[in-house]
C-alpha cells in the first residue's frame, strides 16, 4: 500500500466516524482498531506512518508475525478469532492489548487457569452472538450478562473490559440494527460491573454499529484496501 493510499484511507474513515459518533453525541469517543488478518506487516508499517496506531488479528500465528515483525513500533495489538485452546499459551505470551474474542466460560476457564499458571492477567471482552447466527461463535444474549458475572466471579486473572459482537450477516439493515441494540443494552447493564468498551462494527455496518452506542470498531477491508 502506498502512504497516500493509507493516509487517504484513514481520512475517509475518520470522516465517517466523526459524522456518525456526533449524530450521538458530541461526548461519544470511538475507538478505531484496525483488522490486518488480509494484510502485510508492511501495509501494517504504512498505516502506523499514516496515524493508526491500533491494530487487530484473528489468529494466533499471524498475530505473532506481525508483532514480530513490528516490534520497533508502538502499536496496540489485538486479538479478535476464536482461540483455540492448544494456543491458549502462545497467546498470554504475545500480551495482546485486549483479547476481543472470549465466547464462552468454558473458554474463560480455561484461559484463566493457564493465566494463574503463569501469574499473568489479560484484558477481555465477552463476545456475544446478538445475531444467533451458527456461524457465529459468542454467549446467547439471555445468558450474556450471567456469564459475564461469572466470569468476573470465577476468572480472576480476566480482567473484563466490556463486550464485543459482530452485526448480523444479513442485507436487511433492521435485523443489523436489532443485533447491535442487543449487545448495547447488555453493554449498558454491565457498565456498572466495569464494562468500558462496546466494540461493534465492521467496514460495511460501522456508521450503523455508532449510532446504536459502539465506542469500538473493527475496521479491514475498507482501511486496508
Ligand atoms: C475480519 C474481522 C473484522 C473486520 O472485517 P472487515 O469487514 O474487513 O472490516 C472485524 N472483526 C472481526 C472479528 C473479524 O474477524
Amino acid at each position: 500500500m502506498q502512504i497516500q493510499k493509507a493516509i487517504d484511507n484513514l481520512d475517509r474513515l475518520i470522516t465517517d466516524v466523526e459524522d456518525a459518533r456526533l449524530q450521538l453525541s458530541e461526548h461519544h469517543i470511538v475507538k478505531i482498531i484496525g483488522i490486518s488478518k488480509y494484510s502485510q506487516s508492511e501495509d501494517v508499517a504504512t498505516l502506523y506512518k499514516a496515524g493508526q496506531r491500533a491494530f487487530g488479528e484473528n489468529k494466533v500465528q499471524d498475530l505473532k508475525q506481525k508483532m514480530s515483525d513490528l516490534e520497533e513500533l508502538p502499536l496496540e495489538w489485538h486479538f479478535v478469532g476464536r482461540l483455540q485452546k492448544n494456543k491458549i499459551n502462545n497467546l498470554i505470551d504475545l500480551k495482546p492489548t485486549l483479547m476481543q474474542s472470549l465466547d464462552s466460560l468454558e473458554l474463560a476457564n480455561e484461559l484463566n487457569k493457564k493465566l494463574e499458571a503463569k501469574n499473568k492477567k489479560m484484558n477481555c471482552l465477552l463476545q456475544i452472538n446478538s445475531a444467533k447466527e451458527d456461524s457465529k461463535a459468542g454467549v446467547m444474549p439471555e445468558v450474556a450478562i450471567e456469564t459475564y458475572k461469572k466470569i468476573i466471579q470465577s476468572c480472576p486473572n480476566i480482567k473484563l473490559k466490556g463486550v464485543m459482537s459482530i452485526g448480523a450477516h444479513v442485507n436487511d439493515e433492521q435485523l443489523i440494527k436489532q443485533s447491535f441494540e442487543i449487545t448495547k443494552t447488555i453493554f449498558d447493564e454491565l457498565q456498572e460491573y466495569g464494562a468500558k468498551y462496546c466494540s461493534m462494527g465492521m467496514s460495511n455496518d460501522f456508521k450503523l454499529a455508532i449510532k446504536c452506542g459502539s465506542n469500538m470498531i473493527r475496521v479491514g477491508s475498507s482501511l486496508f484496501k
